[in-house]
């Protein structure tokens, strides 16, 4: 999909926020949401969404949306670092899909990073389907700093 199109109530980020699917849940207040990455590239991967914004890119989205977005960004990015422990953490956000973007929902990616572990590093788009009972376990480590 290019940088431009109409918003698809039925992609995943949508169905998650209509309660059809499922998400493991780290954080949430009245605008925004965060959850764990399904294919995480690193232990603890999670993703942040407007609960409002109907912007599929950086470059729709509403100053106010993408304020809140990175507000949550950096309470997760804290959170995870005090449960995780990692080295560094990178953010990450693609563009349409030459730029890699699957999912057109505007989203940011925080991705812990380790310098010889304990986790592997995927690239983006290239992490393993992920064990939902694990991904459970490492988000009650992450939600128990908020
Ligand atoms: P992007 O490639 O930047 O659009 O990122 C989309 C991300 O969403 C990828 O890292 C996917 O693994 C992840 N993803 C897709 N579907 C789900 C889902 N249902 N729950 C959690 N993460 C998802």
């Amino acid at each position: 999909m290019s940088l431009d199109g109409a918003y698809d109530e039925a992609n995943p980020f949508a169905l998650i926020l209509q309660g059809k699917i499922p998400s493991t849940r780290l954080y949430e207040d009245d605008h925004t949401l965060a959850f764990l990455d399904i294919m995480p590239q690193s232990k603890g991967h999670s993703l942040v969404i407007s609960k409002w914004s109907k912007a599929r890119n950086i470059l729709e989205v509403e100053d106010e949306a993408l304020a809140q977005v990175m507000a949550t960004v950096k309470k997760v990015a804290v959170a995870t670092r005090t449960a995780l422990s990692p080295d560094g953490i990178h953010v990450a956000q693609f563009n349409g899909a030459p730029a890699g973007q699957t999912v057109f929902h505007l989203h940011v990616h925080i991705v812990p990073r380790w310098a010889g572990g304990p986790a592997g590093f995927s690239a983006h788009g290239q992490g393993p389907m992920a064990d939902l009972a694990a991904l459970q376990a490492i988000a009650n480590e992450i939600r128990a700093q908020f």
